[in-house]
């Protein structure tokens, strides 16, 4: 199809996720004909960088040939098969190895098909686990101040991005809110880690009031990605850690976004700390929620990760009405499945993490100028995420107005210089695929510092 032919189709017969639709009599909608590494190509044979992973999901390239061919190989043999007492290979040997690759202490994999549906899961599991082990009284949710956790409704009650959530709170259960451990709302003088100790106080406080209601706490760990890619110190996750253990709930560790290396580590959780000197570095959530990168991008999927003692708390006689009978028809997809082992192969073969700090590293220094720039508050960064946050005025760091869409300028401007960015808001952002090379680092500081000033003229 032409390009005009197909973005007057489109507008005529489709909606698109998060956009005002309207927008697209004056912002142009892009038609993609095919992808290549780190690269999106267009109907007319334009390329555009796809810094942002094609909305975080993708890790190592668009139309990558070993996941391509596994996930071909698995449609000619088995596309999809009820995972109702029915199993097949590729889910068996998947749950396997994610439970080998995961913190130490998860036992079980429950599959699902979205980043939202895991969250669902999660909260179900956590709350079903306390009713059946004589606790029901306990409903409630701590989420944090500024996170994200998915758009059904359950994931949005335990959200905070009025963006997403605004519209609908009428619709949402009540949960209750700690203040995030977010760096970037230090007081002045104030380390990250004093932060992460001074939030973790008022998390302590809030249990100490409300432990025997609630459920668990959920947390996006170390970067809370849509919430304008707030990063904390991981001291947070070790405190956080010690006081669902103290106060008898449970923690779900939201990695749908952060998780398969985008922060450094294989997974967020692995940075916490040790708790003493000499301990264990790392922890362990009750739940784990991985979706997004775990198929490499290229399909729909999601898990959940558990321990055995939550897994026993629902394996009883069929008469105790104690199973977790949450289900969804595509569960355990063995496209899916077999893309996902194919990602964790690509891990397991060759070195990604150590070539994503050389690459992170190297982002770090192309964006340090950005600092010095007068409506640049922070540049911050962890792994390969990296995000520079817009203000009016640098020294009360008062934000821009919303209505005047900076973040919307320095994407069109991104678009017109061939690198995809999306800003969250004034929140210029790169989260890009692993195979980017240096040469590609540098356009994209380049051209994030290029949108920086597009958005502040
Ligand atoms: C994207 C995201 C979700 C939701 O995943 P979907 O697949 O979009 O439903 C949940 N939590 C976090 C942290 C995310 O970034």
């Amino acid at each position: 199809m032409q390009r005009d032919d197909l973005i007057r189709r489109d507008l005529s017969a489709v909606w698109h996720p998060c956009t005002q639709m309207h927008d697209h009599e004056t912002v142009p909608l892009t038609p993609i004909a095919r992808g290549a590494g780190a690269w999106l190509i267009d109907v007319d044979g334009r390329r555009y960088l796809d810094a942002v992973s094609s909305w975080w999901t993708n890790l190592f390239g668009h139309a990558e040939p070993r996941i391509a061919s596994a996930i071909a190989e698995q449609a000619r043999t088995l596309e999809q098969v009820i995972f109702a007492g029915f199993t097949h290979a590729s889910a068996v040997q998947l749950a396997e190895r994610l439970l080998a690759v995961a913190p130490p202490g998860l036992a079980r994999v429950f599959y699902a098909d979205n980043g939202s549906a895991a969250v669902e899961v999660a909260l179900k599991m956590s709350f079903h686990y306390w009713r059946n082990v004589g606790r029901g009284e306990r409903r409630r949710f701590i989420a944090l101040s500024g996170g994200y956790h998915g758009e059904t409704l359950g994931a949005l009650a335990v959200g905070d991005t009025g963006l997403y959530r605004d519209a609908y709170a009428p619709l949402l259960f009540e949960r209750l809110l700690a203040p995030s451990p977010d760096a970037y709302e230090a007081e002045p003088g104030e380390t990250p880690e004093q932060v992460a100790l001074r939030r973790l106080d008022d998390l302590h406080a809030l249990l100490e009031r409300h432990a025997d209601t609630v459920c668990a706490v959920i947390v996006e760990p170390l970067v809370q990605c849509a919430g304008q890619m707030r990063m904390h110190h991981p001291r947070y996750l070790t405190g956080l850690r010690a006081l669902c253990d103290k106060f008898g709930v449970h923690l779900i560790a939201d990695e749908i976004a952060v998780g398969f290396g985008r922060t450094g580590t294989l997974f967020a959780c692995e940075q916490a700390p040790p708790a003493q000197p000499g301990g264990q570095a790392g922890i362990t959530p009750d739940f784990l929620c991985l979706s997004k990168g775990i198929t490499g991008g290229f399909l729909p999927f999601a898990a959940v990760l558990t321990t055995a003692d939550v897994y026993a708390a629902f394996y009883d006689d069929y008469s105790t009405g104690k199973a977790f009978l949450h289900s969804h028809s595509y569960t355990g997809n063995p496209l899916a499945c077999r893309a996902a082992l194919a990602t964790l192969e690509i891990f397991r073969d060759t070195p990604v993490l150590e070539n994503n700090h050389a690459l992170a590293a190297r982002l770090a220094g192309r964006l340090a100028p950005l600092r010095e720039h007068p409506h640049v508050a922070d540049v911050r960064q962890t792994g390969l995420i990296a995000a520079v946050e817009l203000v009016a005025d640098k020294a009360s760091r008062r934000p821009f107005p919303a209505y005047e869409r900076r973040g919307l300028r320095a994407r069109l401007d991104a678009l017109s210089r061939g690198v995809v960015l999306r800003p969250l808001g004034d929140v210029i952002y790169a989260m890009p695929p692993y195979c980017v090379r240096e040469e590609e680092i540098d356009l994209i500081a380049a051209t994030i510092a290029h949108g920086v000033e597009a958005a502040c003229r």
